[in-house]
């Protein structure tokens, strides 16, 4: 029987340059592959269509390499597997969990602007208003009509349906070093609402491919930032819904630019290959990042 070797996994989008942050999230899952006698897997998180773009994904291969970072091969694009998630949202279509919305940003907007105008309305731990739109009581006759028009459609978890199917949830968080809870977390879906699993543009989306990514390719210990701890719960109720394992969780600190921000891509923190550029080493980073011992 084998015993079972952990599989690490780094997933970055190739919508940008990578950045300090990036730098510690895949040194990290690489150190711990390396300590553990496990496997680092890279995954190429492209599914957004708009955003991403193939000078990005070479410039992480270029950059992961420039650390001395080695994954296995091949590569897992997402946007090669859309077939996959396509198959998991029929699924919960099958279930009765799944239903089509219709609405645009602005209209959504609009409908946020309402309710809040009569009261405080809900905010998902990422801090965007809960989905208010009703498109979950839409008739048969509507839904085909709106089809036949032509309108671009998203797919929404019916979130209560869901929660009525799949009972309490947790999942195991082993987050040393970090901020994190530890131990055994208890899952939060309900405070996403009723969450897009497949866009408008791409007949899925970050929550779904990545669960199915994950179990496909049998992650047994997901490393990433504490941004995403939240998003866990989402995480683990679809592993539940689809009859998927469940990995462990180590959601690890975030770094902090000189002014005390998140680094990220957006805000133009600086690229690695800019400090490359400036004659920073890796091991440079490395002591930057406080990873000061090698694996
Ligand atoms: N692709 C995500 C990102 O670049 C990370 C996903 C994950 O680690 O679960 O932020």
């Amino acid at each position: 029987m084998h015993s079972a070797q952990p599989v690490f996994r780094f997933a970055p989008s190739p919508n940008g340059y990578l950045h300090l942050g990036h730098a510690y999230s895949a040194l990290l899952n690489f150190d711990l592959a390396r300590q553990t006698g496990g496997r680092l897997l890279l995954r190429i998180e492209d599914i957004d269509v708009t955003r991403c773009r193939p000078d990005y994904e070479q410039a992480i291969y270029d950059d992961l390499a420039w650390l001395g970072i080695q994954w296995e091969t091949p590569v897992r694009r997402q946007s090669e597997h859309l077939d996959a998630y396509v198959d998991a949202c029929d699924r919960l279509t099958a279930m009765g969990l799944l239903y089509p919305s219709f609405e645009s940003r602005t209209e959504i907007a609009r409908l946020v602007a309402a309710e809040e105008a009569k009261g405080p309305w809900p905010r998902d731990p990422d801090g965007a208003p809960i989905y208010p739109g009703h498109a979950r009581s839409l008739s048969d006759d509507d839904v085909a009509a709106f089809k036949q028009s032509g309108a671009p459609v998203a797919l929404r978890l019916d979130m209560a349906a869901a929660l009525m199917r799949s009972g309490p949830l947790t999942w195991q968080e082993d987050g040393r070093g970090s901020d994190s809870e530890t131990g055994t977390v208890t899952a939060h879906p309900e405070a996403w609402g009723d969450v897009i699993l497949a866009r408008k543009e791409v007949p899925t989306s970050y929550h779904l491919s990545v669960v199915i990514d994950d179990a496909l390719q049998g992650v047994t210990t997901v490393v990433r930032g504490q941004d995403l701890f939240w998003s866990t719960s989402v995480h683990r109720l679809l592993q539940q819904l689809l009859g998927l394992p469940s990995p462990v969780y180590q959601h690890h600190r975030l770094l902090q630019d000189d002014v005390g921000a998140k680094l990220a891509k957006s805000a133009g923190s600086t690229s690695l290959r800019e400090l490359r550029s400036q004659g920073v080493t890796p091991a440079d980073i490395r002591r930057l990042v406080g990873l000061t011992t090698t694996a």
